[in-house]
């Protein structure tokens, strides 16, 4: 067996989401606070010392396989993992063959970012691999290629992220607490709600500014309060699931909730951890929910 490295790709939150506008290429112009949790697919890449070459004409191509324990994931090149290696082989001429298996544990389709990371996973692993001595700004320059999440699993922890979501500003950590995920059962396309969301009469608005200064001073209980997410009045109107888990959550001990991304899934802030087993036991019972993890923010250190 050649080289091998095995790296978390951790999913994320968002504490508040704001959509301020739309280009004309269709992207959104967003205001996010993004916040990475410890709920994490394992990526594990082997460079095949001994495997065919391949030919340097066509790039890449045909010197990637994909492999996932996910019965719901592609493996060809539409798997993100497949097109974060291609670029980086293809930018930096690399021509033996690489072996990618996702042990996937975040949801997929969920708001969790969970494809974004496993390709920046794969950016970051192939960078040290290869020792190819790449800084964090030229992988995200790779990454936002892929999607417009993934310069920001490069950099991780507590971040606002502005532009379509690349143009990031760390944040110091967040208070201890746990966080309570919980996905119903449906998968929603991201370009759907965000297209939704350009018709909608009443548009909600966080308050993200002052979401960063209820970070700035370490503010667990004001950062509960001023939860909010533009999306939600899209998918939440849509799916009423979603609020229902939201009210479960807050009847059993919640400080806040709020849906993540484009949703479904949903999430709670908890001061301790029996809270928010608890919160998990009340979701669980009531049938509402397909995935449920008690979680920790993946903090920085920066405070
Ligand atoms: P975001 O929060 O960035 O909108 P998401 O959590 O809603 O992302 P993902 O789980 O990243 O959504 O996946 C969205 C789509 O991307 C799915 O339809 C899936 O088939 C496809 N996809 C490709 N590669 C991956 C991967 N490695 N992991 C998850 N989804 C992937």
């Amino acid at each position: 067996m050649g080289k091998e490295t095995v790296i978390d790709a951790p999913a994320k939150i968002n504490l508040s989401l704001d959509v301020i506008g739309k280009r004309e290429n269709g992207y959104h112009d967003v205001r996010m606070i993004m916040q990475q949790i410890s709920l994490h697919d394992t990526i594990t890449i082997t460079v095949e010392e001994n495997g065919n070459k391949g030919s340097c004409a066509d790039g890449a191509s045909g010197l990637i396989t994909v492999g996932t324990n996910s019965g719901e994931l592609p493996v060809n090149e539409d798997n993100l993992v497949y097109k974060a290696a291609k670029l980086i082989m293809d930018e930096c001429r690399i021509s033996k063959p690489v072996r990618i298996f996702i042990d996937k544990h975040i949801p997929i389709a969920a708001g969790l970012a969970g494809g974004s990371s496993d390709a920046a996973a794969v950016l970051k692993g192939m960078n040290s691999l290869f020792d190819l001595k790449l800084k964090d700004e030229r992988l995200k320059d790779i990454g936002v290629r892929i999607g417009a999440d993934v310069p920001y699993c490069i950099t991780g922890g507590t971040a606002l992220a502005e532009g379509i979501g690349e143009v990031l500003t760390p944040l110091p950590s967040i208070p201890d607490c746990f966080i309570l995920i919980a996905k119903p059962g449906i998968s929603v396309s991201t370009g759907y709600v965000y297209t939704a969301f350009d018709s909608l009469e009443d548009k909600i608005h966080p308050d993200v500014d002052g979401m960063i200064s209820t970070i700035n001073e370490g503010n667990l209980q004001g950062m509960a309060a001023l939860l909010c997410n533009s999306l939600e009045g899209v998918t939440q109107e849509e799916y009423p699931v979603i609020k229902e888990i939201k009210r479960l959550m807050l009847d059993n001990r919640a400080i806040g909730a709020l849906m993540s991304g484009s949703g479904p899934t949903v999430f709670g802030l908890y001061r301790d951890k029996e809270s928010a087993l608890a919160g998990a036991d009340a979701v669980k019972k009531s049938g509402k929910a397909q995935d449920i993890d008690v979680t920790e923010p993946l903090n920085k250190g920066n405070r």
